[in-house]
């Protein structure tokens, strides 16, 4: 591609963003990265009542979370901060002012009542809704509550190329004669989204497919204007499993629910990436630099990319096992301090955190997991519950289990060495002397110490623990055995 490449992503700040909005940013941007060229966000914030207070900051530190670095900006919010459309509203009324002269658009002065009772009729008739076009030959000037709409060629088709799809074409007279203008002064999306596409020399505009209908209107007001049109990319939609439209259903939430989840920024890059495009139709661990090398347009899908939470879960493993091990103590530090109880003390011990993890970082799906009740709370606290379901190991009984521990738990004391090695130098062959199975003299003692049946490798986790406290469960142990 010659022509300097000039990609935007355009949010209205009307909800927080979820995976389809971030998909579009994120194909944007490595768009722009792989052609050299520049990436401009553009909050598109024309639609007053509509506008979700937070959604600003939440879009924006998304964008940041995955590490989507926009080029250029006016001086709002930082040095680089997006353009906001709300600040540009003399230009866009302008540009209307101008298409009212040039006999493409007009005043339409049509009450609020006026379009209800047009619409019901229309309803009743089973006709298509639209403007019935009551203002289009009137010349009206401008008036307070007074819009302006397009006037919109009754007759003919309008086409655009599109990069993914090919030509697309629409029949005139389907489409009705659109706002530009608000009667408060703001623009719609259609006439805003436009003019900056246009003044912010973007090349290309890369949108979901839900856009296509809006892009016939787009030409017309590029054509009525006098302005070149971009090239349009429009992307696959994006579904569940199940082929419906994506939802919470599926695992589908806010870009920060995903973060507040535990899942890595690496893992989202890598995973919304092939939501509609791929490298290779088998490839599927990328970093970021990767997908940046390969991310060509040729290869975004026209057909619907699906929403795999599974995959995610899966694909956040692999990367949690690839953290160095410090770096997964820092990422875990945030979810320790916010998710165990109360009664551990802040801060919690980073140094013990190290220990703790690496025994962890195999199991791990979520960072979340790595402070949850049912994974590493029995680190951290001594308030560990027992169940008489799952203690006592099912052929001896509560007595029998009883027994073994008390048989153990001399040795256990008498061991100075209390590591893994040598703990399983220890207990291995006790159970044989015992005439039990190694399972069922490790099990009990995990659930000793621990309170839980599914816990990381025995022996390493009680070296983490250390001597004293796991000598201290196995007695609280053997005391709520004796009371069953
Ligand atoms: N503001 C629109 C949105 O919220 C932008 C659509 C476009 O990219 O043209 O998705």
């Amino acid at each position: 591609m010659t022509e300097p490449i000039r990609v935007r992503y355009a949010p209205s700040p009307t909800g927080f963003p979820h995976v389809g909005n971030i998909r579009t940013a994120l194909f944007n941007w490595l768009f722009a990265r792989h052609y050299g060229g520049s990436f401009i966000v553009r909050i598109e914030d024309t639609d007053v009542a509509r506008t979700v207070p937070g959604a600003v900051e939440n879009i924006l530190t998304g964008l940041r979370w995955l590490g989507i670095d926009w080029d250029e900006g006016p001086e709002v919010g930082g040095p680089y901060g997006p353009y906001f459309q709300s600040e540009r509203l003399d230009i866009y009324k302008e540009v209307a002012e101008k298409l009212v002269a040039d006999g493409y658009a007009y005043y339409c002065h049509c009450s609020a009542e006026r379009l209800a009772d047009m619409r019901a009729k229309q309803e009743a008739a089973h006709l298509p809704p639209g403007y019935d076009k009551h203002c289009r030959d009137l010349g009206l000037g401008p008036a307070p509550g007074a819009v302006v709409r397009l006037k919109v060629p009754e007759t003919g088709t309008t086409t655009f190329h599109d990069l993914i799809r090919g030509d697309v074409t629409f029949e005139n007279r389907l489409l009705d004669d659109m706002v530009l203008l608000k009667s408060d002064g703001y623009p719609t999306y259609h006439l805003a989204n436009v003019i900056d596409d246009h003044l912010m020399h973007i090349s290309h505009v890369m949108r979901a497919e839900e856009w296509i209908p809006s892009t016939p209107r787009h030409i017309m007001l590029y054509n009525a204007l006098g302005f070149e049109p971009p090239v349009f990319a429009h992307m696959p939609m994006i579904l569940g499993p199940d082929h419906s439209k994506l939802s919470k259903r599926h695992g589908s939430v806010s870009l920060l629910e995903y973060r507040e989840q535990g899942y890595l920024p690496e893992t989202m890059i890598n995973f919304l990436s092939l939501l509609g495009w791929s490298y290779d139709d088998k490839t599927e661990l990328m970093n970021v630099k990767e997908i940046i090398e390969r991310f060509t347009a040729e290869r975004i899908c026209q057909t619907a990319a699906i929403f795999n939470k599974e995959k995610l879960d899966w694909m956040n493993g692999v990367y949690i096992r690839q953290l160095a091990p410090n770096d997964l103590v820092d990422r875990v530090m945030p979810y320790l301090e916010k998710n165990l109880p109360e009664s551990v003390k802040r801060p919690i011990d980073r140094d013990y955190v190290g220990k703790v993890m690496p025994l962890m970082q195999e199991r791990l799906k979520t960072l979340e997991e790595s402070a949850k009740p049912e994974t590493t709370w029995f680190f951290f606290t001594d308030e560990i519950e027992y169940d008489h379901a799952l203690l006592p190991d099912k052929k001896l009984g509560a007595a029998g289990t009883k027994d073994m521990l008390e048989k153990v738990l001399p040795k256990l004391e008498e061991l100075s060495d209390f590591t893994a090695e040598p703990l399983e130098a220890l207990l291995r062959p006790l159970a044989a002397e015992l005439g039990l199975k190694a399972g069922q003299v490790f099990a009990p003692i995990r659930t000793a110490i621990s309170g839980l049946t599914a816990t990381p490798p025995l022996f390493g986790m009680m070296e983490v623990l250390g001597k004293e406290k796991c000598i201290k469960r196995i007695k609280d142990a053997l005391v709520f055995l004796g009371q069953l």
